[in-house]
């Protein structure tokens, strides 16, 4: 059986980012740069002014005292048309271009208008003050993003600001999610005897679009190899297939079989780990009409799904999409109280993550067991706890992951 890093390392083996394409700003929130990004201007473009107030020469009002007489004034996206010189000012607006000869903004709350005339009165001016230089922060022709950087929010903001209306990313995958149980019945309806609810579809549906992909929910195939084959067929036309369910040893768990008949070659079936050791990992190669297609078996506990999905699930989907590192990175956290550990396995509990002045701390939420969302849904994150039988106490230090 092999461990966790033992089988993220397979999974790692057998994927590849894809080829990089353009996509709209718009949409390449939590995408990975494929290429570095140059920028087309000098940021700021022009000396800027970023205060309202009143551009002066330093020398001027080294003092903090002047009174100069008011030449012209100017508003952001306008040029001024004098020059600043000894015994004149220009009153200028946040983000317009500094006037020849200025070299520094006294602002407004220090300044009274008298006729023609300004009065300041504020503290010592020196060359600089409340104005930037053109360049300051990037140049044109500048490298200003690295191929490969996560593209958040203010990585956005930066391409906007430099020109790029498209950008060229790694793609999401197509991710199908496939729930598999005779006992499932879809959430709208209220379950009859011996039923329960397709949770899974809903869960992996959002964890996958958290991780970047996108979702292609396939519905419930039943117990039966017949009805099982078409539906996997059907996930086979994505980039990746999550099946739920059906990869332990009870009678019914055919999916090792019948994804065996449909040519998808297994990479490995279980993993030394605690919920999620029936995991079956497998690649099935391009055909004419199909890609390359990664499926995953996870196991039908909500719970272990879901830990499963996190530690494997989400490394494979951000290696497709070029993120490196693509495996879960843990933070250390402070265990909140003392917990007895046993088992042959590592254990991942759903944990409530917090971050307090002296750094994370976790608890590891009381539970019953990986069908347990109503305790699961109290968890930011999970906790790992190493194999073996010893005591934790208050205080020791555990890996953790924020989901
Ligand atoms: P299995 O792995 O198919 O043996 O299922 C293990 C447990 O998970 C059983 O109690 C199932 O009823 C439950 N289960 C399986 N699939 C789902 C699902 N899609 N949503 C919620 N629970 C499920
Ligand atoms: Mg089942």
């Amino acid at each position: 059986m092999l461990s966790v890093s033992e089988a993220i390392a397979a999974i790692c083996e057998n994927i590849e980012a894809f080829a990089a394409t353009d996509v709209a700003l718009g949409d390449a929130q939590d995408l990975i740069l494929a290429e570095a990004a140059i920028s087309d201007v000098d940021s700021p473009p022009f000396d800027k002014a970023l205060m309202d107030g009143f551009a002066v020469l330093a020398d001027n009002v080294a003092d903090g005292r002047a009174t100069l007489d008011l030449i012209e004034e100017v508003t952001a996206g306008r040029v001024p048309t004098k020059r600043v010189e000894s015994g004149t000012t220009i009153q200028i607006m946040t983000g317009a271009p500094m006037p020849d000869g200025a070299d520094a903004v006294v602002k407004v709350e220090d300044s009274k208008i008298v006729g023609a005339s300004v009065e300041l009165n504020t503290s010592a001016v020196r060359p600089g003050d409340n104005c930037i230089s053109k360049g300051t922060s990037m140049r044109l022709d500048e490298a200003v993003l690295e191929c490969g950087t996560p593209l958040l929010p203010p990585q956005i903001a930066l391409l906007a600001e430099i020109g790029k209306a498209s950008v060229s990313v790694r793609r999401r995958p197509q991710i199908a999610v496939l729930a598999t149980g005779d006992e499932l019945v879809p959430i709208g309806e209220t379950p009859g005897p011996g039923q329960i609810r397709n949770s899974n579809e809903a869960m992996l549906v959002a964890q996958i679009q958290r991780a970047g992909g996108e979702a292609v929910a396939l519905g419930i195939a039943r117990d039966e190899p017949e009805h099982l084959r078409e539906c996997i067929e059907r996930g086979l036309g994505c980039d990746m297939l999550l099946l739920s369910g059906g990869v332990s040893a009870g009678k019914l768990d055919l999916v090792p079989s019948v994804l065996a008949e449909a040519n998808v070659g297994q990479i490995f079936h279980k993993v030394r780990v605690k919920p999620g050791k029936p995991l079956w990992f497998g690649v099935r190669s391009e055909t004419d009409d199909s890609p390359r297609c990664h499926v995953f078996g996870l196991p039908g506990n909500p719970v272990s799904s879901m830990v499963c999905f996190e530690l494997f699930v989400r490394t494979a989907i951000r290696r497709l999409m070029g993120d490196d590192p693509c495996e879960p990175r843990p933070i250390k956290a402070r265990l909140d109280s003392p917990h007895q550990a046993k088992g042959d396995r590592p254990t991942y509990f759903p944990a409530r993550i917090e971050w307090t002045p002296s750094g994370p701390t976790v608890s590891l939420v009381k539970w019953h067991g990986s069908s347990d969302l109503r305790s699961t849904a109290q968890a930011n994150g999970m906790a790992l706890v190493p194999a073996g039988d010893h005591q934790l106490a208050a205080g020791d230090s555990l890996e953790v992951f924020e989901w």
